[in-house]
């Protein structure tokens, strides 16, 4: 082997001697509340699908129809020849879940974050940022030359500040997560567009994690605190609550036409296979009219949260579906994770670099379709972590 190449296998060791190794399991059929891997059936506490739309019978005929109508791929980009009807008439859909006069989709949520972020901010401009925001968010402000500054975690006197030396800079962007994705609590949003209006900051609302979930309608975190007259700038995933793929922006139209021609991870891309259009539009179809997955989901967290609390487990202060039980150590994490795996159950140990160091925890999230069965199998469980 060349040099070089040795150099990437002595780094994969340390990898591999600090517990921080990363592999993949194969999970066989469909996502649902119970996954199959090696022909065994595994309670699952890991997926991002809250309300199970990823496997609705509506949204599942919706692609099929869509599939035979228009074919698989989009062929193109969509500014060249790949922009369908269908990808119309899923970002009217988002416009109007979001309450906003346009927006647009991005091949991923990721890829709405970094060209988003790039397009509105450039050197001489600032982008601040919670500590724990999602690394697609801090990907973007890297790439794009601004000046970047970090906030602890919800540290408002701490933003503020930061925006007090802040006058020199051209643009000023406050980009956060609404619902954080790795503890589950929430920006304190109301605050943040408070400091933002006393220094004509922007706001960027990622809310990956609100969308569907949050909200009497089920728009987000930026509906549940009534401020979406106050924040310019919504980015959100198709790949979450809405049980698809995709990441868009919402905001008014000449925010959406400026994307439009600066975003680049926009233009220089594939168009999105109409049929995965298809398959949001009924997800998003689904999340306007029937509120009763919502209501399952939340009436599932309230029952889990409740009965955690008496299990003498470490939880970070969550408010969504996303509940973590904190460890720290890394090798405990792993061994509290594969005892539960032993179990028939999954819950993924979530280590640094994706977390702080000596903050490793089980992450669990929950599904409108988890029974309450289900979730006591979980807690039944759990009273057993404590002692490994
Ligand atoms: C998942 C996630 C993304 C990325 O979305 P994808 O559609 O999966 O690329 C962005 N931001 C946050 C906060 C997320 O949790």
């Amino acid at each position: 082997m060349d040099e070089d190449m040795k150099d990437i296998s002595n780094e994969l060791e340390k990898i591999r001697k600090s517990d921080l190794y990363r592999e993949m399991r194969v999970v066989e059929g469909e996502q649902g509340p119970y996954v199959m891997v090696e022909n065994k059936a595994y309670l699952s506490f890991c997926s991002n699908d809250y309300l199970g739309l990823a496997n609705h019978p509506f949204v599942i005929k919706a692609a099929i129809d869509a599939v035979k109508q228009y074919g698989w791929g989009a062929g193109a980009s969509r500014l060249i020849s790949g922009n369908m009807a269908l990808h119309e008439k899923l970002e009217f859909e988002i416009s109007r879940l979001k309450n906003r006069c346009s927006s647009l989709i991005f091949p991923t949520g990721y890829m709405a974050n970094v060209g988003t972020i790039c397009a509105l901010v450039e050197k001489g401009d600032i982008v601040i940022c919670d500590r724990l925001n999602h690394a697609s968010i801090i990907d973007g402000c890297r790439l794009s030359g601004a000046t970047l500054r970090v906030y602890p975690h919800c540290d408002m006197k701490k933003l503020e500040k930061i925006l007090k030396n802040s006058a020199p800079f051209r643009r000023k962007l406050i980009v956060t997560d609404s619902v954080f994705s790795m503890d589950g609590d929430l920006a304190p949003l109301p605050d943040i567009v408070t400091i933002a209006n006393n220094h004509q900051a922007v706001v960027m609302v990622d809310e990956a994690h609100g969308t569907g979930i949050f909200g009497k309608n089920g728009t987000g975190v930026v509906e549940h605190f009534g401020l979406e007259n106050e924040i310019s700038i919504i980015m959100g995933t198709l790949s979450k609550a809405i049980g698809s793929l995709g990441g868009f922006v919402a905001g008014d139209l000449d925010l959406i036409n400026y994307l439009r021609n600066r975003a680049r991870t926009f233009i220089y891309t594939t168009a999105l296979p109409p049929a995965v259009c298809a398959a949001s539009i009924a997800g998003i179809t689904i999340i306007r009219n029937d509120h009763s997955l919502r209501h399952t989901l939340w009436s599932n967290i309230h029952y889990l949260k409740e009965r955690l609390a008496s299990l003498d487990l470490e939880l970070v202060p969550s408010e969504s579906p996303i509940i973590p039980i904190l460890i720290g150590d890394t090798k405990k994490t792993m061994d509290a994770a594969k005892f539960l795996f032993e179990r028939r159950v999954l819950i993924p140990a979530i280590r640094p670099p994706t977390v702080p160091n000596r903050s490793s925890r089980l992450r669990i999230t929950v599904m409108s379709s988890h029974t309450r069965d289900d979730l006591d199998k979980l807690l039944d469980i759990l009273k057993d972590i404590k002692h490994l």
